[in-house]
């Protein structure tokens, strides 16, 4: 009884506390980076090709080895099945029900000393998945793969798969390399117990496969069910947010965030340039200045609009400057500086112009994408502070010291709390440029009020 009215003690807890650190019950290496990837711990680098299937890489025998107890039934599948290759989502499925074949339906995954979840735990949406046309045509085209891919004998019965794949669509997290890019997909035990909101209290990073879940506020004491995370990307209008989130985990968010208006996300700019304010477009006349929407205004809004949508989808896996800069330009004195699709027009420049490292171009869209990353994700968000790791490192590619010094030190303030003074991007990335601005701006005469 001791023991447990300690475990019950409400400790206060810090906002940058880690709250569950947990190795993934299933994943895989996402398809698109198959040949990038170790398919053990995702890590890049010289990675070598399994010598059965000639499908999946590691990057030594060590690898290969931890991987084996899931990878041998999977080895000869792949090689059947050779050239073709496996959707992420049937190669999960059949980690999973490989996993469970071996017993991993009994393995439990604690998120409190006394608190632990197993895969039946997961939630299903069983009854929902089954209305649901666009998943159960997806879940058929599934078990067409996975029955050549697998063969008969592992397959569990229609009932059986339908939850199976129920808890993946609801449950599966995306798998994030150290700049936030999916690289795997993966099954957590722990952590899928978190619900969502668009105004988060805590946040998921990853180290490896392994999955970290960190507070971004002071709690008076840790209770789970009130620790939310965000499913969905924040970058985008209330209405886009829910009806994805309703779409994809059957749940019309009510969150703080949702409830408050959001004009500003589809809005155009007023067609006064001294007056700049967020307009809506079914609007007749600007409410602040009231100057007239016109009809013509109107329309180059929905064609820009429509323009917009067209590219930037195009853009989703590689992001040009070129295209890029038509939208902005096409964008120009239309939509409003915070309107998300001109943000995201501002982000898809910014990647671009970092990997041509064309660090003018990339400086003059990171200051101005500063302002819409506050707006949608908030101060206190890994993309946020990624955004000032990168605008450090510019700064100094630009020999900008004073402010490369600055805005470093803005990402440490970020990253310190989502990520922690132990992740990989704060100890090889962050550390190592706030070192390199301190020793710059000391021996130059451009920064003088450094001690
Ligand atoms: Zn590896
Ligand atoms: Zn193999
Ligand atoms: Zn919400
Ligand atoms: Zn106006």
């Amino acid at each position: 009884m001791r023991i447990k009215s300690q475990y019950c003690k409400r400790v206060p807890v810090e906002k940058g506390t880690t709250i569950l650190y947990e190795k993934p019950f299933a994943y895989v290496v996402r398809l698109a980076v198959r040949d990038e990837r170790c398919d053990h711990c995702l890590r890049s680098g010289k990675l070598s090709k399994c010598s059965g299937c000639q499908y999946v890489y590691y990057c030594d025998r060590n690898c290969q080895k931890e991987s084996w107890l899931i990878h041998k039934t999977e080895c000869t599948n792949l090689k059947k099945i050779s050239p073709r290759v496996v959707p992420d989502a049937a190669r999960l499925m059949a980690r999973i029900i490989i996993k469970l074949n071996q017993g991993g339906a009994d393995e439990v995954s604690y998120y409190s000393k006394t608190n632990f979840r197993k895969f039946k735990d997961l939630m299903s949406h069983y009854s929902d998945i089954k209305k649901d046309t666009k998943r159960m045509e997806h879940f058929t085209s599934l078990c067409g793969v996975l029955l050549e891919f697998l063969g008969e004998t592992l397959m569990p019965n229609t009932a059986e798969l339908i939850g199976i794949y129920g808890r993946i669509c609801i449950n599966s997290f995306n798998i994030l390399d150290l700049n936030m890019n999916s690289i795997g997909v993966g099954i957590y035990l722990g952590a899928s117990m978190i619900d969502h909101s668009c105004k988060p209290n805590a946040v998921v990073v990853f180290e490896g496969t392994t999955i970290i879940v960190r507070t971004l506020v002071d709690l008076p004491f840790l209770d789970w069910s009130q620790m939310k995370i965000s499913y969905v990307d924040l970058l985008n209008s209330n209405k886009d947010r829910r009806e994805e989130l309703h779409n994809l985990y059957y749940f019309w968010c009510n969150c703080e965030k949702c409830k408050q208006a959001d004009s500003i996300a589809e809005a155009a700019t007023c067609p006064n340039s001294s007056c700049a304010s967020p307009c809506l477009i079914e609007d007749d006349k600007c409410e602040k200045c009231s100057v007239k929407l016109s009809e013509d205004f109107k329309k180059s809004f929905r064609e820009v609009t429509d323009f917009t949508t067209h590219h930037l989808e195009k853009m989703k896996t590689m992001a040009y400057l070129d295209v890029s800069k038509i939208c902005l330009k096409k964008q120009n004195g239309i939509l409003h500086s915070l309107n998300m699709q001109y943000v995201r027009t501002l982000d898809t420049a910014f990647i671009a112009a970092v990997n041509l490292e064309y660090w003018e171009d990339a400086e003059l869209y990171s200051k101005e994408l500063v302002s819409g990353y506050l707006l949608y994700y908030g101060e206190m968000h890994p993309l946020t502070g990624l955004l000032y790791l990168i605008m450090g490192k510019i700064k100094l590619h630009l020999r900008k010291l004073k402010q490369a010094l600055e805005v470093l030190k803005k990402a440490s303030a970020v990253l310190m709390i989502t990520h922690g003074d132990k992740h990989t991007v704060v100890r090889e990335e962050l550390r190592p440029l706030l070192y390199q601005a301190i020793m710059e701006a000391t021996n130059s005469n451009d920064c003088n009020d450094i001690a």
